[in-house]
């Protein structure tokens, strides 16, 4: 689904350089590399606080540890999206109230928002699914109408800029309380392990959620809240430094080959290409087909019988999973995610595609419909 080797191969000098520095100096936690990053990150972003963290997991489950909810408190998630959203609101003791996306752009359904809101709503959390923005405008209306908190799980969207109908622009991640990115080696901007980010501009969050990624100390060995220990360690820091001046670019790749294949499955009368909404920019994280003519599995069979990498984000929507149907007792039907669910196919898309592998890809699924 990724190259990552051939990406590798462009900036390999700089990079083992980095990391045989690190090695040599034996730096491996901490130290100048991960402060450089996270203020070169700050700067990209243009958001007063970056933390970096062990992975977007983490991130997340600071996130909430760090707004002070209570046993018991609701938040909205989407059902169509990553486990990891859920799951960590689920490790708290807080209740995820799972609600329906939109059909375009996959992203959650602000109606379906206004409807989950009860006495007990504490915060929503948008997933900037894909690769674009979920609307923020209309949901950060709804939070404020309601005094929500808002935390954007944006491990898909980094580098996506957001536009609000003032013209003001803003980096995914950046708009709400808290945004939570993941540094996976799959993702838009990944190391070479596991890695991730909490984004603020609240000065007070930002000290907490440092503290708690650092054991609720912010004097070492005195400990004002019970926290975790999830740092980025330094390897990961200067890959990651290394590759965040080419994230824009690796932005226009990935865009590009999404281009590619649109014109070549446009007016196709089994297969629905990717919407592009209009608030924001796409990252194209994945590039992702909705096949409507039922046969979406056994195109899945098709590609990997010859050889056509190809993935379904996501198979069974959350309120399905055995895991989290304690939680979703009064939910037993989202029409819009059952039926992605039943409809999405994702092909390859990275930073080193080039036309010749997708003309591969391309003639293979459209001989598929033949
Ligand atoms: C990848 C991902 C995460 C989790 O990130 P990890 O670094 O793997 O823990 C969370 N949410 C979404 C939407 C993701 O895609």
């Amino acid at each position: 689904m990724v190259d990552l080797v051939s990406q590798y191969q462009k900036i390999k000098t700089e990079v083992d350089q980095a990391i045989l520095e690190v090695i040599s100096q034996a730096t491996f936690i901490g130290g100048e590399r991960v402060k450089s990053f996270k203020n070169n990150l700050e700067k990209y972003l243009n958001v007063k606080q970056v933390i970096p963290c062990a992975n977007g997991t983490d991130a997340l489950q600071i996130a909430f540890m760090a707004l002070g909810l209570k046993p018991g408190d609701e938040v909205i998630v989407p059902a169509f999206t990553y486990v990891a959203t859920a799951e960590v609101i689920a490790l708290l003791h807080l209740k995820p109230i799972l609600v329906d996306v939109n059909m375009d752009d996959f992203n959650i359904d602000v109606n379906e928002i206004i409807e989950a809101i009860g006495p007990k709503t504490k915060a929503i959390v948008p997933v900037h699914l894909f690769g674009q923005c979920a609307n923020m405008e209309e949901i950060m209306k709804v939070a404020n109408q309601h005094n929500l908190y808002l935390v954007e799980d944006n491990a898909q969207a980094i580098g996506s800029d957001y536009y609000f109908k003032n013209g003001k622009t803003q980096k995914a991640g950046t708009i709400s309380d808290i945004g939570c990115t993941s540094f996976f080696p799959s993702k838009n901007l990944g190391c070479y392990g596991d890695g991730g980010a909490m984004f603020t501009n609240d000065e007070e969050l930002g000290k907490k959620i440092t503290m708690i990624a650092n054991h609720g100390q912010s004097v070492q060995y005195y400990h004002d809240v019970v926290g975790v220990n999830s740092r980025l360690d330094t390897i990961q820091a200067s890959v990651l430094d290394i590759k965040l001046k080419h994230l824009d670019e690796y932005a226009v790749s990935r865009r590009s080959a999404a281009d590619y294949y649109d014109n070549a499955f446009k007016d196709h009368q089994h297969i629905i290409t990717p919407f592009r909404n209009k608030h924001s920019s796409h990252v194209f994280h994945q590039y992702t087909l909705r096949i409507t003519n039922g046969q979406r599995d056994a195109l899945k069979e098709f590609l990997s019988l010859n050889q056509i990498p190809c993935a379904i984000y996501y198979p069974l929507p959350l309120y399905k999973q055995k895991a989290f149907a304690p939680f979703c007792e009064e939910v037993n039907y989202l029409p819009v995610t059952d039926q992605l669910c039943k409809e999405v196919i994702s092909l390859p898309i990275h930073t080193e595609l080039s036309p010749e592998s997708q003309n591969i890809i391309i003639d293979k699924v459209l001989s598929f419909f033949k």
